[in-house]
């Protein structure tokens, strides 16, 4: 697409933008004028859908009225109100509905995984992660590897981009995985990386890690609802995801799982067990002995959180409603490509600002991380005073993620602008 840096041209883009009418689904914070802001912190927290309240409500009625019997009453009862988000999450993610469980939230999540993913025994051990791993990660990791009585500086291993480079090479993860061969027990990464944005090939990881004898799980926290995934046909083993990033489900919402079907019958894996994840067949004859469900619902514990999975699925309904990842990808993938145009346009050195996100289209979402070494910070409170939303990274980091259901080409075109004038008279 050949775009131009004209207010005219964004809203050009914006009126013949088949999704447009999304954003009036979501509650857009006002900016400190009392006008709508511009929100750029998707990747974040997502904004509220105006469908989530309405599907909250229907759970204090029924709540209400049915108490205890609502597990049985009303129009979701809660004793199967879980897998009424089944289908919408197999589609979201590229999953088989066997395949998939929302359950719990995302370091939990990580935690039953690894536990049952994260099987060292002899010499085969090792974890590969990325280094500077969102710390939830690094911290279940580390004390997984502690679990199994290894020390964390010899059984992780964490992947560094090449000196003078920001991101991480496929290539490069290849080949650290083959190196280390038989003594790699997981490889466990993001699918997009928190901090950069890049997106990892998730396939040629997976079958690296395969090659050599490895499990290969994926969290997913950046990607779900960013990126198109397919995660039954690359073949990933696990992966988790939180639903209030890019899936706007609300602060600590819900979180989804992915087994691979392979192991849909497998009771013999280690696994932390509850009695929802139980055969409901004889849930509730509170007999001894686990008897796990097939799939992914064999990994739950407890008994549904309703009302993070009521937002959850007023949520999910509007990716459904929208047609799915594959339609909302090429507006994110333009809309991310206006943003890196008009930053480019201003043509500043990269002493001042560097977009540290690859320019490749298929390793990134929709997320730009602004690498601005000298005063960056001041950019980021210039862009607060606009009533443009972005997020701040230590130590010089500023995160943009224009997300299709809700920013407009002309939120991008005012982020361009804003950046134009910090650039031109910094603050
Ligand atoms: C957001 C995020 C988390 C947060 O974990 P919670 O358990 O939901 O608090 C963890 N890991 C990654 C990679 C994230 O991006």
């Amino acid at each position: 697409m050949t775009y131009e840096n004209t207010l005219d041209f964004a809203r050009r883009l914006d009126a013949h933008d088949p999704l447009r009418a999304f954003r009036d689904r979501f509650h857009l914070p006002l900016g400190p004028t009392g006008q709508p802001g511009v929100y750029g912190c998707g990747n974040s927290l997502g904004l509220q859908p105006k469908a989530a309240r309405a599907a909250v409500e229907a759970e204090f009625q029924s709540w209400e009225e049915h108490a205890v019997e609502g597990h049985f009453h009303g129009t979701s009862p809660w004793m199967h109100y879980h897998e009424t988000l089944t289908d919408a999450t197999a589609r979201l993610v590229g999953a088989k509905p066997v395949e998939v469980v929302v359950m719990n939230n995302l370091t939990t999540n990580l935690h039953l995984l690894l536990i049952s993913f994260y099987r060292p025994a002899g010499g085969r051990y090792k974890l590969l992660m990325e280094g500077g791993a969102f710390p939830s990660d690094q911290y279940a990791v580390e004390s997984q590897v502690k679990l199994h009585g290894y020390a964390p500086h010899d059984a992780i291993v964490e992947l560094v981009p090449r000196a003078g480079e920001h991101t991480l090479r496929t290539e490069d993860i290849e080949a650290k995985i083959q190196e280390l061969g038989d003594s790699l027990a997981l490889v466990m990464l993001g699918g997009v990386n928190y901090y950069t944005g890049q997106a990892f090939d998730m396939a040629a990881i997976t079958r690296a890690g395969h090659a050599v004898g490895a499990k290969v799980g994926f969290d997913l926290a950046h990607a779900a609802g960013n990126l198109e995934l397919h995660l039954h046909d690359w073949d990933v083993d696990f992966a988790c995801w939180c639903s209030y990033k890019y899936l706007n489900s609300g602060p600590g919402g819900t979180s989804g799982v992915f087994v691979h079907e392979r192991f849909a019958n497998a009771p013999e894996l280690p696994r932390l067990a509850g009695w929802w994840g139980h055969d409901p067949s004889d849930r509730f004859q509170m007999k001894k002995g686990f008897r796990p469900m097939a799939g992914a619902a064999g990994w739950q514990l407890s008994n549904a959180q309703i009302f993070p999975m009521a937002i959850h699925r007023a949520s999910l309904a509007l990716f459904d409603e929208a047609g799915g990842m594959s339609v909302l990808r090429r507006k994110s993938e333009q809309l991310t490509g206006y943003l890196e145009w008009l930053l480019r346009e201003l043509q500043l050195p990269a002493e001042r600002l560097e977009i540290i996100t690859p320019s490749d289209p298929a390793q990134r979402g929709c997320q730009l991380s602004l690498l601005v070494r000298q005063r960056g910070r001041a950019l980021f409170d210039y862009l607060a005073s606009q009533g443009i939303v972005a997020d701040w990274r230590e130590p010089n980091v500023v995160r943009l993620a224009p997300v299709p259901l809700y920013n407009s080409f002309e939120d991008v075109w005012r982020i361009g602008q804003a950046v134009a004038t910090w650039a031109n008279h910094p603050v």
